[in-house]
């Protein structure tokens, strides 16, 4: 384990964003973990965590210490006739798990195929797609308060799961490091494929099973999505906004097509990409970023774009559609 000085960000994000981290750490094992926890951690005001840096926005240099949590392993917790319980640990890359869960027929998990970042931070904003929260699959979330090092475990329940939010991202961010996520999945599982897109892509398939349909969802991200490594990204930008009905009816009066989706708990949820689209920025781009061509929802960083330039990007669009539809759009990205 060594403390690196004046580091490059640029290799430990997606965004691309020329920058740098007074001290950033990697750390790879449990135990060096508590011990590094137990010592210099202390030592830095400034500190965070960084998984796989998909869902970071860095605004500058960053003037503390970052810690990459890269610690590995997959263990089989318990079987039954019907269901699998696996634990992974933080470090895992998020896609490798849920191909690892797959290829063993496992259910639960390919929905979220090609999702980028690590397994620690699957929680902290109950990432989703296709229909699926992984909410729906974990059993809890072990983790480590920061200033005691006491070890805890949140159940499910515990969590506040709600729409790319948890506890982890609200009440209690930045007060707990996720060391390892337990995972319930189904030997029999339930599909769930109702997405037209998704239908289409399995038409292509002999037959429908978590094998098809991981394939099938990851064919129609490659499409959809800028791939980080080619041009700087963070997936999306902006949370679906979630308005009342008659707000919603209001818009309708003027855009009769804006798409609109009843939540249990009350509200219509917009997709963001339409509002964006509509209110013409869609594949804008001004210097080096830009709204992607084929996903509006995802900010790009075509080259040199700096993370300033990035969230006054951002705000020209929430302005716009405030203006437009009176509609607040919410960053679902972690701006650091
Ligand atoms: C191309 C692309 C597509 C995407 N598609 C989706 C999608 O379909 N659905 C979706 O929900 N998201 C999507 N995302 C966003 C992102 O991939 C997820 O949010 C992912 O879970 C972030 O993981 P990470 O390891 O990269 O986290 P990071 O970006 O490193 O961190 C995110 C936040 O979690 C904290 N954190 C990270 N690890 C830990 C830990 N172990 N303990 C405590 N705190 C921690 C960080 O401090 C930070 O606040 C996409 C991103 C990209 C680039």
């Amino acid at each position: 384990m060594q403390i690196l000085e004046n580091t490059a960000l640029k290799p430990f994000h997606t965004f691309g964003i020329n920058c740098n981290a007074r001290f950033l750490v990697t750390i790879e094992s449990y135990t060096e973990l508590i011990s590094f926890l137990k010592t210099d951690w202390n030592n830095y005001p400034h500190r965070m965590i960084l998984g796989g840096g998909s869902n970071v926005l860095f605004t500058g240099d960053y003037e503390g210490l970052i810690l990459r949590p890269q610690i590995k392993g997959i263990e089989l917790i318990e079987e039954t006739s019907e269901t699998v319980t696996v634990r992974a640990m933080c470090g895992e890359v998020w896609d490798e798990f849920v191909n690892y869960t797959v290829e063993r027929g496992w259910g639960g998990l390919e929905n979220l195929s090609q999702i980028p970042g690590n397994v620690g931070a699957c929680p902290i904003q109950n990432i989703g797609a296709y229909g699926v929260e992984v909410k729906e699959t974990i059993q809890w979330v072990e983790c480590i308060e920061l200033t005691t090092l006491n070890q805890v475990k949140f159940w499910n329940e515990e969590c506040g799961f709600d729409y790319r939010n948890s506890v982890f991202k609200s009440s209690l961010k930045g007060k707990y490091l996720i060391t390892a996520v337990v995972f319930k999945l189904q030997k029999s599982p339930a599909l769930k494929t109702k997405y037209a897109d998704v239908e289409r892509e399995l038409e292509k398939y002999e037959k429908v099973d978590v094998k098809s349909v991981r394939a099938a969802i990851s064919a129609i991200r490659w499409r959809k999505l800028p791939d980080p490594l080619c041009i700087g990204n963070a997936g999306s930008f902006f949370k679906n906004p979630v308005i009342s009905v008659p707000h919603y009816k209001e818009i309708q009066e003027d855009y009769p097509t804006v798409p609109g989706y009843p939540q249990a708990d009350a509200g219509i949820k917009v997709p963001a990409a339409w509002l964006i689209e509509n209110a013409c920025y869609k594949g804008v781009r001004e210097g080096d970023v830009g709204t992607s061509p084929t996903q509006p929802l995802v900010i790009v960083n075509y080259g040199d774009a700096t993370g300033e330039e990035i969230i006054t990007f951002a705000r020209k669009i929430q302005k716009q559609i405030h203006e437009m539809f009176g509609v607040e759009l919410e960053m679902e990205v972690n701006v650091v």
